[in-house]
């Protein structure tokens, strides 16, 4: 929900910058938007039209709601009594309403302390804490001492020089289940579901939040300051999750994200897992799939040219034909060793690549923060009017938080290394049986990741223009100590002219 009265408009406040601020918010934690409000009332009340045209469609789809999000507080209500009321209303619905620069975590009774500081005094800006403090928060910080509020499956404690420190409490039983259930392929619904049986209630927006934090894993992130570049650090406190583990949980949730900006066509059915991936041979345009009913009521399912109209598979026969060409490519030994070497190589190069992302990552968060920090002076020299340096500050603020997402996640890819080489080895070794026991998911990222042109169906085998290099180059090792006949991958896999010529050669050593 985004609201502008008529007033603020002028001051800023544009629906526009909310509704975006928001949308982007829905999209990095993985939540999907189901309506968009926009307001032009003051939050006086809740009697204000557009809040009830809410009201009225949060009834009709009880339970199909869980979030009401705005930008600010004050977005929501300017009057203390009137929020507790709604929000407990809201509660009944079944909705948490969410302030996404404001996070609140309700369920803690504590917490409605800030939701009063917020919304008494919405004008409340952080920014006019002394510099002090934010170095020394910074500093705590640096030193590995958590210092917001404690986390979910943390409370505060001292420690021996009678400092706080957050230490585990109960919940971290209900935190540590959640970070394997993802590794263990359940989804995030699933797992709240699960959570809430054993009475641990967590938004689908906080559970993303808290498997990304690293805090659970002993860590803390240090946001980039000035010339200092963001960074994680040991924690004094103990960890909940190991980090081998917490580094897979990065992964798939990084996984996740991927999926979810994929465009709608790519989304595949289990019948027709291949299409998108495969050519027509004749016309040499993408194949369609659709299934068709038979006399007899039984639903089969095609992959056809829809622009030659020439070509017609069942979609069975797809499948065997793709096995066939899997089966075939069949290794010795000795050539796991040279994956396993070339993987390292190819990997090694990752991570150079990867450091120069992150690096990149620093210097556009830094640039971000140098534009707080201008914005700052500029208000405090009476250059910038107060009326436009909330938007601006609320903008740049966001990019600098989807940045270190941005950074947080590269930093779980180094560790994927060792888990690669593992399953790698054994899966190249003998694609055949691997393919077999792979989900239709597993396939199509198998198939994509060994075929990186698209794939031509033939009437008893594929044809392509390229192979994965590195396979190729396997292959071709693998035939050399068969004394086999170069240039031929498998008998049910040709290589068009152009490509076998060039791009195959016989590997010397
Ligand atoms: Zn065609």
């Amino acid at each position: 929900m985004a609201r502008v009265s008529s007033d603020e408009q002028a001051l800023g406040y544009s629906l526009r910058v909310q509704e975006d601020n928001i949308s982007d918010y829905c999209q990095r934690n993985d939540i999907l938007v189901v309506h968009v409000f926009r307001e032009d009332h003051s939050a006086k009340n809740f009697n204000r039209p557009e809040f009830q045209e809410f009201l009225k469609f949060a009834k009709k789809s009880k339970g199909n709601i869980d979030l009401l999000l705005f930008t600010t507080w004050d977005r929501f209500s300017r009057n203390i009594q009137d929020a507790y009321f709604m929000i407990s209303k809201l509660e009944k619905l079944g909705i948490v309403p969410m302030a996404i620069q404001q996070p609140i975590d309700l369920s803690i009774p504590e917490n409605k302390m800030m939701l009063a500081v917020y919304l008494v005094i919405p004008e409340i800006d952080n920014d006019r804490r002394s510099i002090k403090i934010r170095e020394g928060i910074r500093k705590a910080l640096e030193s590995g001492r958590w210092c917001h509020a404690a986390p979910r499956g943390y409370s505060y404690n001292q420690d021996h020089h009678s400092r706080s420190i957050i230490v585990p409490n109960d919940d971290a039983k209900h935190i540590r289940f959640a970070f394997e259930k993802l590794d263990q392929g359940l989804q995030q619904a699933d797992i709240i579901r699960e959570l809430k049986k054993r009475k641990f209630t967590v938004l689908r927006s906080r559970l993303s939040e808290i498997l990304r934090n690293p805090v659970y894993t002993g860590m803390i992130m240090v946001p980039a300051y000035e010339d200092k570049p963001a960074q994680l650090v040991d924690g004094l406190h103990e960890g909940i999750v190991d980090q081998t583990l917490f580094y897979r949980v990065q992964r798939i949730l990084h996984n996740n994200i991927k999926k979810m900006n994929r465009p709608k066509g790519y989304r595949k059915r289990e019948e027709l897992p291949y299409r998108g991936m495969l050519l027509c041979s004749k016309c040499h345009m993408p194949l369609t799939g659709s299934a068709s009913r038979s006399r007899s009521g039984q639903k089969y399912y095609y992959y056809h040219c829809n622009h030659c109209h020439k070509e017609r598979f069942r979609a069975e026969k797809v499948e065997e034909i793709i096995g066939k060409v899997m089966e075939s490519f069949k290794f010795r030994k000795q050539v796991s060793e040279l994956y396993k070497e070339m993987v390292r190589l190819i990997l090694k190069g990752g991570v150079t690549e990867r450091d120069a992302k992150r690096r990149n990552i620093l210097d556009q968060t830094k640039k971000l923060e140098g534009r707080l920090e201008k914005l700052q002076d500029m208000l405090a020299d009476g250059e910038l009017d107060p009326k436009d340096y909330q938007p601006m500050r609320a903008k740049y603020e966001f990019q600098k938080q989807s940045k270190l997402t941005e950074f947080d996640d590269l930093l779980g890819m180094d560790d994927q290394y060792d888990e690669i080489v593992k399953t790698g080895t054994s899966t190249i070794y003998n694609l055949g049986q691997a393919w077999i026991s792979e989900t239709i998911e597993g396939k199509i990222n198998l198939l994509g990741s060994i075929f990186p042109e698209k794939l031509e169906i033939l009437e008893e085998n594929c044809r392509t223009t390229k192979v994965n290099d590195f396979l190729r180059f396997i292959v071709q090792v693998d035939k050399e100590l068969k004394e086999n006949e170069k240039g031929q991958l498998s008998p049910y896999l040709k290589l068009s002219r152009q490509v076998e010529t060039t791009g195959v050669e016989p590997v010397t050593s």
